[in-house]
């Protein structure tokens, strides 16, 4: 069973600041086994595993599904017909009563307490007759359809009490109600739940006493509230009083990392002196809007203030991102450092290569593609030997074959990370190791919700793009069913004949899957044959690298009109030209991501037009995509995401699927993460007492 336990949850450990300065954890009442404490047998022990119950903490914190009332028990006497009531008594019979006249039967449990008899019903069912025994106790819920002499009951819900003990943990008060495993019933796991609070909650350190202001409970009371609040809302106010406590040690956390970093101090300074910059910006055929030039500012002062930088850039697709993360890899390659840029296709890493060339060749400044696939040709020159030979710093930028021990570089200044959302903390600490403490700029065009940056993005300094580039056209979004497509053909081929592009995307479950693939093979064939004698292209992600870069560049270079694609454009691809969009099956897609894919069109100074089109009229999809319709914000669109969504769509790949939190909610708890984190900055600045040389730098 050992082997099933997964990772002590974070809310089991007590952080303890010793005298000396040393955080040292120590073995808590939370991490003990709980089955062997409890003495409980082989087969219960699996149980509980299966409900991941494994120590004495993970039953304190082990939270009810819902709750039953129970304090209001009714005199079975008192009933009238009509009311929904709660009753409690002792079972003096069952039978089956099958009516003549008709198929119907009824399934009655006779019980009775000092005031009365009820005859419980069920109606068409006989499972109770196997369930019930005389002088079992029940405590049942339902409504009462007879009074009088012979009080009926239909029943709801019903749970049989073995003893006393049962009565009093089940009834007369608010009854908590736990999601169970087969062999367990609810009986059992209160029973024990209940057993192991009793034993050790006493055990459990109070932990921190938060500002009165919140009105929380301490963490034993928290506990106790959690299984069996005393009113009705108590629960919720243990929740807050528990997400707060994970939330506060998350906090801690971050803020001992940024610590350590900044006590480490070798920051790379970057003595620019602009003699790339200035020509750069001077042959530029825009200039850089007030957005891009305070977040230059920013990124300068990181560069000059001898800590490592670690920045998320924000700013919605479209506002610029990568000119200026060019200026930033100038500033470190004026300063004879290299600099690294990964992207998470290799349609982006080549569409930046192209870019970056035509930006940097002027200049004099080497550019190196390193994919997957394009290293085994260029490897013999890789950056790192040319440099060395011939003294001159430039950039490799590549997917995440750059993290691959293969790929080495001298004199590493700075990492770019492109859509970095694509990306796991892990790819980004490892290619961060591939130089000694590089600065570090993370770019997304998911703007992050504010809870998360908080968060998930709570070691990086963040600053953001806002404004768009003047000039642009607008780009209009329209909600459209499929049956729609003739008249949203006529329209696209009337761009088509303005001179414009068009992208068609299709949502791929299985972009490995062949049947998949086919079906967009199938549909790109009738819509080449649609548009002749424009030109159509397909792209997607079973394609070759070499393929797909001849689609983009025919795409880019307008040899081809129409991309029939799959959403792997949809991070970065920039193609000014293209102005209409259609997205089939739009439903199959979250809102960031629609954003995302939409954020392809309307570069240009022309109007844009995304379409998107409903596979299923479906009124829940309908009413979850208008938003798009309404707004570009992107910052709204992906609070509405996480709402919808969840947080694994902003996540790093690593934390899909795993809940970082038992109780704090990263959708609605955001005046907790704020609380947490100033109390989490007091606390490391009061004490200063994080000393990062015995600790390890973990963000090396
Ligand atoms: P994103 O932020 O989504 O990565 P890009 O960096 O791809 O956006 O920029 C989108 C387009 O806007 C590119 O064609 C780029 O050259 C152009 N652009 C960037 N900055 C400006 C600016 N200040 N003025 C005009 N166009 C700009
Ligand atoms: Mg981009």
């Amino acid at each position: 069973m050992n082997s099933e336990r997964t990772r002590e949850p974070d809310s089991a450990k007590e952080v303890v600041f010793s005298a000396n300065g040393k955080i040292s954890e120590l073995p808590q009442v939370t991490e003990l086994p709980v089955a062997e404490r409890m003495g409980v047998t082989f087969a219960r022990a699996c149980q509980l595993a299966k409900l991941k119950i494994h120590t004495i903490g993970d039953a304190f914190f082990y939270t009810p599904s819902r709750y039953e009332d129970r304090r209001d028990i009714r005199q079975i006497g008192m009933l009238k017909k009509g009311e929904s009531a709660l009753v409690l008594g002792e079972v003096i019979g069952v039978k089956i009563k099958r009516f003549r006249s008709s198929r119907k039967f009824v399934c009655e449990v006779l019980i009775k307490d000092e005031s009365g008899e009820l005859y419980c019903q069920w109606w068409n069912q006989t499972w109770p007759a196997d369930v019930f025994r005389r002088a079992d106790k029940a405590i049942l819920f339902g409504k009462v359809t007879r009074g009088g002499a012979k009080i009926q009951f239909v029943v709801q819900e019903y749970e049989i009490l073995r003893d006393d003990r049962d009565i009093r943990l089940s009834t007369g008060r608010i009854v908590p109600v736990y999601p169970l495993t087969e062999g367990m019933t609810q009986r059992w796991l209160r029973g024990f739940i209940s057993g192991v609070l009793k034993r050790f909650l006493q055990d459990l350190p109070e932990g921190e006493k938060y500002d009165e202001k919140w009105g929380f409970p301490g963490r034993r009371e928290a506990i106790e509230q959690l299984h069996y609040p005393s009113l009705p809302g108590n629960e919720e106010r243990a929740r807050q009083r528990l997400a707060m406590d994970e939330l506060l040690e998350m906090q801690l956390e971050i803020q001992k990392r940024r610590q350590r970093l900044r006590q480490l101090a070798h920051g790379i300074t970057c003595p620019g002196d602009n003699h790339l910059i200035k020509p750069f910006l001077r042959e530029l055929p825009f200039t850089l809007t007030q957005g891009q030039m305070e977040v230059l500012r920013e990124i300068r002062a990181d560069f000059n203030s001898g800590i490592p930088m670690r920045r998320l850039l924000q700013g919605d697709v479209g506002s610029g991102k990568t000119v200026t993360a060019a200026c930033c890899a100038l500033m470190l390659i004026e300063g004879d450092y290299n600099v690294v840029l990964m992207a998470p296709t290799e349609v982006l890493a080549s569409q930046h290569a192209r870019t970056f060339r035509k930006w940097f060749d002027p200049l004099g400044v080497p550019v190196r593609l390193w994919t997957g696939r394009i290293k085994q040709e260029e490897d013999l020159l890789s950056l790192a030997t040319e440099t060395h030979h011939t003294g001159k710093s430039g950039i490799v930028i590549g997917t995440h074959a750059l993290i691959e021990n293969t790929f080495q570089i001298d004199r590493l200044g700075l990492v770019i990370i492109d859509e970095q959302h694509k990306f796991g903390v892990e790819q980004r600490e490892r290619l961060l190791k591939k130089g000694s403490r590089p600065h570090l700029l993370v770019m997304t065009a998911t703007p992050i919700p504010r809870t998360l940056g908080l968060t998930v993005y709570g070691e990086l300094d963040t600053s953001c793009i806002r404004q768009m580039p003047q000039g642009r056209g607008t780009v209009r979004t329209f909600l459209r069913n499929r049956d729609k497509s003739e008249e949203i053909w006529n329209f696209a081929k009337s761009q088509l004949k303005k001179g414009r592009q068009i992208y068609v995307i299709y949502p791929l479950i299985d972009e490995s899957s062949k049947p998949d693939i086919r079906a967009v093979e199938k549909e790109f064939l009738s819509i080449s044959a649609r548009i002749a004698p424009y030109k159509a292209g397909l792209l997607h992600g079973r394609m070759k690298g070499e393929e797909k870069d001849y689609i983009m560049s025919q795409f880019a270079g307008n040899q081809v009109q129409v991309l029939v694609s799959t959403s792997v454009v949809e991070v970065g691809v920039d193609v000014p030209n293209a102005t209409v969009m259609i997205i089939e099956n739009a439903e199959c897609f979250g809102l960031a991501q629609l954003h995302q894919l939409r954020g392809r069109i309307g570069r240009g100074k022309e109007n844009s037009y995304c379409i998107l089109l409903m596979g299923i009229d479906k009124e829940e999809s309908w009413r979850r995509l208008k938003i798009l319709e309404e707004s570009r914000d992107g910052f709204r669109i992906a609070e509405e995401d996480l709402k919808q969504r969840g947080p694994g769509d902003f996540l790093g790949e690593r934390q899909h699927g795993a809940p970082m939190f038992r109780f704090a909610n990263l959708i609605y708890d955001y005046n907790l993460i704020q609380e947490a984190r100033k109390l989490a900055l007091a606390k490391v600045n009061s004490t200063g007492i994080f000393n990062g040389e015995n600790e390890g730098i973990g963000y090396e």
